[in-house]
C-alpha cells in the first residue's frame, strides 16, 4: 500500500455521465481532478446499451459506448487525471478525506461521489447479451424503439406499473409479467393499468428463458402455481423489479435514505459532510437519465469548486 504525498483539490469516484461531467467542469475550472473509473465498468450504465436517441447534441442518436468516450476524452482534454480502478474505502469525515484503492491512498479537499445505481437484474442466461437488443431497464429511454411491437414488462410494483403503462404509448401490445396473483403497485396505479386495453396481465408467471439469436425474439414464461411453459412472442422486454444505488462505500459516512441514496441539500449536491458531495443515480432515484445526471454532475463540480474557493 503506498500513499500519494500530495492532497488533491477534488477526487471524484464514478465514470458514469455525472462523473465526467464533474471531471470536465472541475478540469477547466483548473482543480486538476482525480477520477476513479472503476475497474470493469469505466463509463458506467450507457457502456450497456446500444443507441441513445436522447441525449441533447445529437440529432442522429449515438452509440452508449461511443457517447461514454466522447465525455472521457472530453475530461481528459482539459486535464482530469483519469484511473481504471476500484476506490475500496473512505474516510470523509475530516477536513482532508481519505481516499483507497486496493493498492494507494489518496487525499483530497473535496469529493464528488458519483458511482450510480445498478438495475436488478432476472440473472438468467441472454439476459445481458441481449442488453440494448429488446432487453432494456428504462421505457423513457428504449420504449420509442418498440413501436407497434410486442412488449412483456417484468414486475409488480408501482414502476412496473408505470413502465407498462408508459409503454402501451408505443407497443402494439404489453403484457405485464408478475409472479404471484396481485400487484404491490397502489390501487390508482393498477385501476389505470386494468382499463388500458393495450395492457394485458399475465398473473402466477415468471420468465425462464430469454430467446433470441442476435435480438430478442421471445421469452418462455414459466407458471409459478402449475410450473407448465409457454413461449410468448415479444421483440421487447422491459425489467421493472427495481434498482439499487452503489452505496456501499459510504455507510457510517454521508446520510444516505432508508434505500441507500445518499441525501443532498437541493437544489445544492451537498451532503451532510463538508467538502462531500453528491451527484447522478447515486442520488436521483426519480428521473435517472443520463443528461440529468450529467446536469447534477456539473452542479457537483460547481459546489465543489465554490467550497475549495472558500477555503482559500
Ligand atoms: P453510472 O452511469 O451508473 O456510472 C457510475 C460509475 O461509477 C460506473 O462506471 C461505475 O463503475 C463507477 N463506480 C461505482 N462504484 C465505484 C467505485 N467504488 N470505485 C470507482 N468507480 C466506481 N439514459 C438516458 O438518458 N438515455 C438512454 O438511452 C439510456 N439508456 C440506458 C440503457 C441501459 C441499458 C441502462 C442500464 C441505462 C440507460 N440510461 C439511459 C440511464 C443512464 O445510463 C443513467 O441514468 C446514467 O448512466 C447515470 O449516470 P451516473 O453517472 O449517475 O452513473
Amino acid at each position: 500500500m503506498s500513499t500519494s504525498t500530495e492532497t488533491r483539490n477534488v477526487i471524484i469516484i464514478g465514470s458514469g455521465p455525472s462523473g465526467y461531467t464533474a471531471a470536465v467542469y472541475a478540469a477547466r475550472a483548473s482543480l486538476e481532478p482525480l477520477v476513479f473509473e472503476g475497474s470493469v465498468t469505466a463509463g458506467g450504465a450507457l457502456m450497456n446499451t446500444t443507441e441513445v436517441e436522447n441525449f441533447p447534441g445529437f440529432r442522429d442518436g449515438i452509440m452508449g459506448p461511443a457517447l461514454m468516450d466522447e465525455m472521457r476524452a472530453q475530461a481528459e482534454r482539459f486535464g482530469a487525471e483519469l484511473v481504471a480502478d476500484d476506490v475500496v474505502e473512505v474516510d470523509l469525515t475530516g477536513d482532508i478525506k481519505v481516499v483507497k484503492t486496493a493498492t494507494d491512498t489518496y487525499t483530497a479537499r473535496s469529493v464528488i461521489l458519483s458511482t450510480g445505481s445498478s438495475y436488478r437484474k432476472l440473472g438468467l442466461p441472454r439476459e445481458e447479451e441481449l442488453s440494448g437488443r429488446g432487453v432494456s431497464w428504462c421505457a423513457t429511454c428504449d420504449g420509442f424503439f418498440f413501436r407497434e411491437q410486442a412488449i412483456a414488462v417484468i414486475g409488480g410494483g408501482d414502476s412496473a406499473i408505470e413502465e407498462a403503462t408508459f409503454l402501451t404509448r408505443f407497443g402494439s401490445k404489453v403484457y405485464l409479467i408478475h409472479r404471484r396473483d396481485e400487484l404491490r403497485a397502489s390501487k390508482i396505479m393498477q385501476e389505470r393499468a386494468f382499463a388500458d386495453p393495450k395492457l394485458e396481465m399475465v398473473w402466477n408467471s415468471e420468465v425462464a428463458s430469454i430467446n433470441g439469436a442476435d435480438k430478442l425474439e421471445s421469452i418462455t414464461l414459466r407458471d409459478t402455481v402449475t410450473g407448465e411453459e409457454r413461449q410468448l412472442d415479444v421483440t421487447g422486454m422491459f425489467i421493472a423489479i427495481g434498482h439499487d444505488p452503489r452505496s456501499e462505500l459510504l455507510t457510517g459516512q454521508v446520510d444516505l435514505n432508508d434505500d441507500g441514496y445518499v441525501l443532498v441539500d437541493h437544489p445544492s449536491t451537498a451532503t451532510n459532510l463538508p467538502g462531500v458531495f453528491a451527484a447522478g443515480d447515486l442520488v436521483d432515484h426519480h428521473y435517472r437519465q443520463a443528461i440529468t445526471a450529467a446536469g447534477t454532475g456539473c452542479a457537483a463540480a460547481l459546489d465543489a469548486e465554490r467550497f475549495i474557493a472558500a477555503l482559500d
